[in-house]
């Protein structure tokens, strides 16, 4: 009955026939081709095997198919040919796990960087090697191979690396790759020895290069390094990779075909021009397609609907306006076609049980988060979906319900970041004095030596009320800013909170302490479940039936 367990075996076994004779109908140019795209999609595949779900980006790619082409011009002609596999596998794998130990530890930039200059080590190595010991500059690989042993060797190597691919996929190193890529401090604390996962996976990667290397070897008659180790490659098979998509096992299949067929074209048609028409056609996918082929279809499925006049005049001389706003995070509506207004100079509470959707309302206003649908005005000016530096500028900031202050730079530094940035920017000794009055004014007076990761919980709290103040904003979202005060500390805020209202500014208050929405709002918007259950007077919403059902846990249907 399932047709999918029947059929994707059979097609799978049908290309792979196709495959396996092609060489006997293809000439010699298609052959050609035929090799250079069984070679990328191995190297491109085992590329993303490691750096897919880690998210490591690796340069080393051509470090290892370069070592694996000079095992076969030391050894080739030395060793039967699958011993000269055998040992250029052996030397990958080697060199793979001393260089992995050490290195795997960097992450993220450092890790790239590293990478790069690992292949150029090599390279220089193998180029004082050759120069001063063998007393040479290259070597001539006398094996006898023909094209078409290549092409089958190469077609092995990705039978063997799609279904190494998929045996990780389903195994528990594939899950702990997954988790390392993801978030690597909860790995470990989830019990993942994560130098192990790296390891292992950056070992099998390296094999698979260092073996294509060695099977592609024999079609040069004469290696040198800069032939061998040539870092244009690593970038390459990166490219291909990303343009394809690293999160599937056949993504990376979908950039190694169009862009071995561009190299092609350009190599035949612009010979002079080949590195520089691929370095534009590099920087055109990296900035165009960011997530690959894959992403790009994902966003225009899911792209949003959005309209961006305000013509309801009742609405034009609100500050900020949301009408019928959406979000969805996969099945669940976080945000449920909520409309309300705020209008200059309000404190509104934006209240309602936890998971109601409050904090996603407050992402949806700074940008932090694209809305699905709906409407959304600031200033009569349409903000939704704008990139949240935009929006910040344009006068709305924001703290954060888990406290983000910048934790190595200084406490002043932290407010004259937003100084600087904002649309009428401060910057030097003005900057510096408007930095000290904003940190007077939420009591941080004198402290602003310190590094922020030196203040205490509250203080930290106030440093991110500074900064949002910096920006001289005309509305400020404060997401339970003051949950886990003391009594006294509360006192303090609430005065705070209600001292910026005197200067003018217009407050959205997420807050659960009832005693701080009463004395501060003049209106609350009482949500449940994404929607708005209630707008009005806090005395009168919080006594509403269905806002007590809503915080007793008996939401209505
Ligand atoms: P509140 O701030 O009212 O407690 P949130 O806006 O944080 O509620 O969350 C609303 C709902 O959306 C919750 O069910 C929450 O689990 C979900 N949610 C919030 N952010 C995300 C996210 N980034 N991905 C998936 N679900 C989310
Ligand atoms: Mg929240």
């Amino acid at each position: 009955m399932n047709l999918h367990r029947v059929r994707w075996p059979a097609a799978g076994a049908a290309v792979l026939a196709l495959a396996a004779i092609f060489p006997f109908y293809a000439s010699g140019y298609y052959l050609a081709l035929g090799i250079t795209l069984l070679y990328f999609t191995v190297l491109a595949t085992a590329w993303a095997l490691f750096s897919g779900p880690t998210r490591y980006i690796s340069l080393a790619t051509v470090a290892f198919f370069g070592i694996g082409a000079y095992t076969v011009a030391v050894v080739g002609e030395i060793l039967p040919w699958p011993l000269v596999l055998l040992t250029a596998a052996a030397i990958g794998v080697a060199i793979a796990l001393v260089v992995g130990l050490s290195t795997l530890r960097l992450s993220g930039i450092y890790f790239v960087i590293f990478t790069f200059g690992l292949a150029e080590l090599i390279r220089q190595l193998v180029t004082w090697y050759e120069v001063n010991i063998h007393r040479s500059v290259g070597r001539y690989v006398f094996v006898d191979i023909t094209q078409n042993q290549i092409y089958w060797q190469l077609l092995v190597l990705a039978v063997l690396v799609f279904a190494a691919g998929w045996l990780i996929g389903r195994s528990r190193l594939g899950l702990a790759l997954r988790v390392i890529g993801e978030d690597e401090t909860v790995a470990r604390h989830a019990g993942i020895d994560t130098t192990r996962a790296k390891l292992t996976l950056f070992a099998v990667s390296a094999f698979f290069m260092t073996v294509t290397g060695a099977v592609m070897a024999p079609r040069w008659t004469y290696i040198d390094p800069a032939i061998a180790f040539n870092p244009m490659l690593s970038f390459q098979v990166v490219i291909m990779a990303l343009l394809g998509g690293v999160g599937t096992l056949f993504g990376p299949l979908f950039g190694v075909v169009p862009l071995v067929f561009l190299f092609e074209i350009l190599s035949a048609n612009f010979p002079n021009h080949f590195s520089i028409l691929l370095g534009l056609a590099f920087i055109v996918i990296v900035y165009f397609l960011p997530q690959g082929v894959a992403g790009l279809a994902w966003k225009y499925w899911h792209r949003p609907t959005l309209t961006e006049t305000l013509s309801d005049p009742q609405m034009q001389d609100a500050l900020l306006v949301a009408d019928r706003l959406r979000k969805n995070f996969g099945g669940l509506v976080a945000v449920d076609d909520l409309t309300f207004s705020i209008r200059p100079g309000e404190i509104v509470g934006l209240i309602g049980p936890n998971g109601s959707g409050k904090t996603t309302v407050l992402n949806l206003v700074s940008g932090a988060l694209q809305p699905d649908g709906g409407r959304l005005f600031f200033r009569g000016q349409s903000i939704a979906g704008l990139n949240p530096y935009r929006i910040a500028r344009l006068g709305v900031a924001r703290t954060f319900q888990l406290v983000r202050v910048l934790p190595t730079m200084s406490v002043a530094e932290n407010v004259t970041a937003a100084l600087a940035h904002r649309e009428r920017p401060l910057w030097g000794a003005e900057a510096a004095e408007a930095a000290e009055t904003l940190l007077g004014r939420v009591g941080l007076g004198g402290k602003g030596g310190l590094n922020a990761d030196q203040l205490t919980y509250i203080d930290q709290k106030r440093l991110e009320l500074a900064r949002a103040l910096a920006l001289e904003p005309g509305l400020l979202l404060l997401d339970e800013w003051l949950a886990g005060l003391n009594p006294t500390e509360l006192g303090e805020g609430i005065a705070l909170i209600r001292s910026l209202q005197d200067s003018g500014l217009t407050v959205i208050l997420v807050e659960h302490v009832m005693d701080a929405i009463r004395s501060l709002c003049g209106r609350c918007v009482v949500m449940n479940a994404g929607r708005k259950i209630a707008d009005g007077p806090p005395t009168t919403v919080l006594a509403d039936p269905e806002v007590v059902r809503a915080y007793l846990g008996e939401a209505d249907a």
